[in-house]
């Protein structure tokens, strides 16, 4: 049986960024993926979605994808074809705890094993699902050839408000139903229900607080099932600070359901490959800067501020915090680009003022947010940012203005 230093399932930016690492520090690597490489994330999630984003039209959309897709594939070939790395490309299974065996056969043993198979759609088991056929999950909204007319879309979290924006700005009538109040519960919820209230000027029919009894009772032509993601390998959810389930064994990206976002997904690969090295690195997983790319889009990292007001201390005592505003419309460069919807809100810790967050919605909130994600782990206090100069005239200027409140 072949023996190799590390075997990686799945090769999305998880699996894929956790092989060139550990290849590129001299390990050798055998990687399987069932699938295409690039995963979710560049075959059916971030890189289509964003393609949609960024054309014109449905049809400018659907052109581009056929370019954009393969392009960015080929880089993640190249990756891969690092001479310390075997890519098998089947669906792996394992014998043993370290070993592991494609459908055809091959069985490779390692004393390492990462796991990055991904996710896979939630569907809500309601009436009609499995019969209806105008329901699709994201992947199969992907595939239309032709603009729905009337599009449901059930669920306001970040899939189905992406898609909404979207398909809204190209044409379609959109109705998004949800089962919780506001949408996009990550989100601060000002700043949640003021997308959503601009997104309903766009002309988007939001049907909150409302449970969804059967796919009969919705009136479209397609129906999205955008109520979320789970792990697509199961018993892979209980991992340490270095992700790992069981000695050498590591579970990385969205099988682990901790945070389902590419960044990291490929963030924690470095972080197990390290482990595996013996090396110690300085990543702050509890800063996660997340983005929702509606139009205009939204941003967020650190809690939100009705976490805050609940938040308490390690004795106990709530935690002190102020909230600083800035808006898009008193921004020389929002006025200048037209782009003049948008608010952020900057969380500080008092009486320290180390700057613990900051959620937005506007034109480039996620660069916004980005900033802040920095300075957070840099343990900057909002009175140092106030003295960092920003580029005038930038959108930057917002976290200036917010800071000199
Ligand atoms: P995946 O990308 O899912 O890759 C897992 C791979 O494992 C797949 O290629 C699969 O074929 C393979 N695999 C599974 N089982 C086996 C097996 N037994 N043997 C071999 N191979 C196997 N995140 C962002 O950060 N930004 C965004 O803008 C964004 N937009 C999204 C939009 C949509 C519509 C969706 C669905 C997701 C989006 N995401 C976004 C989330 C992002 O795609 C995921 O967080 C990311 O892909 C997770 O990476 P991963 O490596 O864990 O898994």
């Amino acid at each position: 049986m072949e023996k190799t230093d590390l075997i990686v399932i799945g090769a999305g930016p998880g699996g894929y960024r956790a092989a060139e690492y550990a290849a590129k520090q001299g390990l050798k690597v055998t990687i399987f993926e069932a699938g295409e490489v690039g995963g979710t994330c560049l075959n059916v999630g971030c890189i289509p979605t964003k393609t949609y984003v960024h054309s014109a039209t449905f049809e400018e959309a659907r052109q581009r994808m056929t370019t954009v897709i393969p392009q960015l594939r080929a880089g993640v070939e190249g990756i891969l074809s690092h001479p310390n790395i075997t890519l098998i490309r089947e669906k792996a299974s394992f014998v043993d705890t370290h070993t592991v065996c494609s459908l055809s056969g091959d069985a490779v043993a390692a004393k390492n094993i990462i796991i990055a198979t991904g996710s896979e759609t939630k569907w809500l088991p309601i009436k009609g699902v499995d019969t209806d056929p105008r329901v699709v999950d994201s992947t199969g909204l992907l595939q239309l050839e032709t603009l729905p007319k009337r599009l449901a879309i059930i669920g306001a979290g970040v899939i189905g408000m992406e898609f909404a924006s979207v398909f809204r700005r190209f044409g379609s009538e959109v109705t998004v139903i949800e089962y919780l109040k506001e949408c996009l519960p990550a989100l601060d919820s000002d700043i949640a229900k003021r997308l959503r209230k601009l997104m309903e000027k766009q002309g988007i029919t939001f049907k909150m607080k409302t449970a969804v009894q059967d796919l009969a009772d919705i009136d479209a032509d397609v129906i999205l099932m955008a109520t979320g993601r789970k792990p697509r390998t199961e018993g892979y959810t209980d991992v340490d600070e270095n992700f790992m389930v069981s000695d050498g064994v590591y579970a990385i990206g969205d099988v682990n359901g901790l945070q389902m976002l590419a960044h990291a997904a490929e963030m924690q690969a470095v972080r197990a490959v390290n482990h595996i090295l013996g090396r110690t690195d300085n990543i702050r997983f509890d800063v996660m800067p997340a983005a929702i790319f509606t139009t205009p889009e939204a941003a967020c990292v650190g809690p939100t501020e009705d976490q805050l007001k609940t938040a308490t201390a390690s004795n106990g005592s709530p935690v002190g915090y102020t909230c600083r505003k800035a808006f898009w419309r008193a921004n020389g460069k929002a006025l200048a680009m037209n782009e003049p919807e948008g608010m952020l809100k900057l969380f500080a810790s008092e009486p320290d003022g180390r700057l613990l967050g900051c959620h937005a919605y506007g034109a480039h909130a996620a660069d916004i947010v980005q900033e802040v994600s920095v300075l957070i782990c840099r343990e900057t206090t909002i009175g140092q940012l106030r003295d960092m100069i920003h580029i005038h005239p930038t959108l930057g200027e917002v976290l200036s203005a917010a800071c000199s409140q």
